[in-house]
């Protein structure tokens, strides 16, 4: 078993010949990090109507969906007798959050395009060696010729065994666009159940009802007043949806309603969506758009997957622009409805148009924050991946916290657009659980937000590691291009060399936690969403058994003490769906989405910035007790 670990940006590299590579700098453990709680017990499950069938195993995947099916498992890698550590300690994790801000960079500038490989595309960089006009590309081998002029073309500093160069090519080829002109599409539940009421303390202290529409307009409200003295450039514009979708616009021009046949149209919503008329901004329609949400009714049914389809068309005219869905009940008419389709993982028709349509947004740089709420049963597993794929926040909201959850959602958090990472590592080196099996990954992320953390575990081709085991240091590389807030384009290349270790080498003190930690929150939270719970119960167990094995050899540090609590809150939701054969509920959906976007304690001093899990500081409940029967 071979091992890299350390990272491209960390302090204390080493390379383990089962290698994990980091991007992130370790800060101080905050007083308030404290698990994300677990969801109450009796919302965590829903009883699995017995006459459903299981889901499928993930190999009998629909031939439908061939961009969206789960990653493969991994090869699996023949164990040595003697290794002891069952979790890959080879982790990468990159910090696009802080890489997309280039003030902070340190390498020089270029004005050029970087130079490529013409097998893999890795770049050249100051970490390459020419000679006789020739590059043996370091990654694949592959020979390529180059001329006297790359020398001027590389330009990073070489820092011992790290570069990090900035391509700026001076060429710009669109229309100039302010970021502050980006969109805001409020997407708005106003079905009949949004009549229920609940019970809150009024003003003068005494109990009153107010219905979620009521709360959810007061919200509205208040977003658009913030939006009105906070970011007066912005366009806002408004989407509802019951038994139809009615396009509002900025509310100054005359609705646009889609309903019957035109709710399963896909073409047909994204057209009108995007020939709607572009709403002008805030500072011009707040007074329409106040209008328009008072005089909000709910009746009727929700298609929510049409109302969300007409949203992000209409915001994929602006890259970096956001569409916030508010709903309190599953779709169950047009696009996306999953009132007659059973569960996650059984229905592969139902998540096709919810990754289709995330994966969409994403190309057109449009984050989707979903809110649903609580005490509701919205399908948040299938919904939360429109924010889940495109950056945004996956919360269940009550009267109480829906507007401030709607202004979170809606502030201008967003550091760059268009952004994509490209990672590679030496031939015969491969990323379990992602779908390319090479030694190249491509991410396209869309917009990034602050805190952003993306982790990827790699391992080591079988009949690799010997020759790995030969070499002192292997080479890494991320390629992130990106466009910046001030709409200059950047591909900016990391190349590091990790020192190689085998496992019986590895020091307690030479793994990074955080990373590890981060990473199998990550992982887990997918494979869970996925319906493959019982390998992140494994992940999750190989994760506590090394959490074990190196609290041995250390003291225990505060924040190995929160990771933990990640573990021990995924475990608990994963063993319940294993031992009641139960699908995710809306509560635990949730903690996995979050757990998806975990990023490294203390990597994000900012509350309101995004996808960090909850800091939240009601107790969280024993685990015991949790385990009790009902
Ligand atoms: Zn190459």
């Amino acid at each position: 078993m071979l091992c890299v670990s350390g990272g491209l940006m960390e302090q204390h590299p080493q390379v383990f010949l089962s290698p994990s590579t980091c991007m992130i700098t370790q800060r101080p453990v905050k007083q308030q990090d404290v698990p994300p709680p677990l969801p109450p017990r009796r919302h965590l499950i829903k009883p699995r109507p017995t006459s459903l069938p299981l889901p499928p195993p993930p190999s009998s995947q629909p031939p439908l969906a061939p961009l969206s099916l789960p990653p493969p498992v991994p090869p699996r890698v023949v164990k040595g007798g003697e290794s002891r550590l069952r979790a890959n300690v080879n982790v990468v994790s990159l910090s696009i959050g802080k890489l997309v801000d280039i003030s902070q960079a340190s390498g020089l500038e270029s004005f050029q395009s970087p130079v490529v490989c013409g097998k893999c595309s890795a770049a050249l960089s100051c970490l390459s060696s020419i000679q006789r006009k020739v590059w043996v590309c370091e990654f694949c081998g592959c020979e390529n010729g180059v001329n006297d002029s790359v020398k001027s073309v590389c330009v990073g500093q070489r820092a011992g065994v790290h570069s990090d160069d900035l391509y700026l090519p001076n060429h710009s080829d669109d229309d100039y666009q302010n970021l502050e002109d980006t969109l805001v599409v409020f997407c708005v539940d106003i079905s009949g159940s949004m009549s229920v009421t609940t019970e809150v303390t009024s003003s003068c202290g005494s109990p009153t009802y107010i219905s979620r529409l009521e709360g959810m307009k007061d919200a509205l409200q208040r977003a658009l007043s913030s939006l009105l003295l906070e970011s007066p450039r912005k366009r806002v514009a408004l989407v509802t949806f019951s038994d139809e979708v009615v396009i509002y616009g900025d509310g100054a021009s005359t609705p646009l309603t889609l309903r019957d046949w035109a709710l399963v149209d896909y073409d047909h919503i994204w057209q009108q969506g995007v020939a709607y008329s572009i709403p002008h901004c805030i500072a011009e329609t707040y007074e329409q758009l106040v209008q328009r949400v008072r005089d909000l009714r709910e009746d009727g049914a929700t298609c929510l997957g049409a109302a969300a389809l007409a949203s992000v068309a209409m915001a994929s005219r602006y890259a970096g622009s956001k569409v916030i869905l508010c709903t309190d009940g599953r779709a169950n008419i047009g696009l996306g409805e999953m009132e007659h389709t059973p569960s996650l993982s059984s229905s592969p028709l139902t998540p096709y148009f919810y990754r289709q349509l995330a994966l969409q947004a994403v190309g057109s740089g449009v984050i989707i924050s979903v809110m649903t709420f609580e005490g509701t049963d919205c399908r948040l597993a299938d919904v939360g991946r429109f924010a889940d794929t495109t950056g945004g926040r996956v919360n269940i909201v009550s009267i109480g916290t829906v507007a401030t959850e709607i202004h979170s959602a809606s502030m201008d958090n967003i550091l760059a657009t268009g952004v994509t990472a490209t990672l590679l590592a030496p031939e015969g080196v491969y990323f379990p659980y992602e779908d390319e099996n090479n030694h190249k990954l491509v991410r396209e992320i869309g917009s990034v937000t602050k805190g952003l953390e993306i982790t990827f575990q790699f391992a080591v081709k079988p009949e690799f590691v010997e020759v790995f085991l030969q070499k002192d240091t292997l080479p890494f590389q991320l390629q992130l291009s990106f466009k910046t807030r001030e709409q200059e384009k950047v591909t900016r290349v990391i190349t590091q060399q990790r020192p190689v270790t085998s496992c019986s080498e590895i020091r307690a003190g030479s793994l990074n936690m955080a990373v590890l930690a981060v990473h199998c929150a990550q992982l887990c939270g997918s494979l869970t969403i996925e319906g493959r719970v019982q390998e992140a119960q494994r992940q999750l167990k190989a994760q506590q058994d090394l959490h074990k094995q190196i609290s041995k050899q250390r003291p225990i540090q505060k924040e190995d003490s929160i990771y933990g609590n990640w573990m021990d809150t995924m475990t608990t939701i994963c063993d319940d769906i294993i031992t009641e054969s139960q699908t995710l509920s809306d509560e635990a959906a949730k903690v996995m989405y979050q757990m998806k976007r975990a990023s490294s304690v203390g990597n994000n001093n900012n509350n309101n910035s995004g996808n960090t899990i909850e800091i939240q500081k009601k107790t969280r409940r024993k685990k015991t007790a949790l385990m009790e029967p009902m």
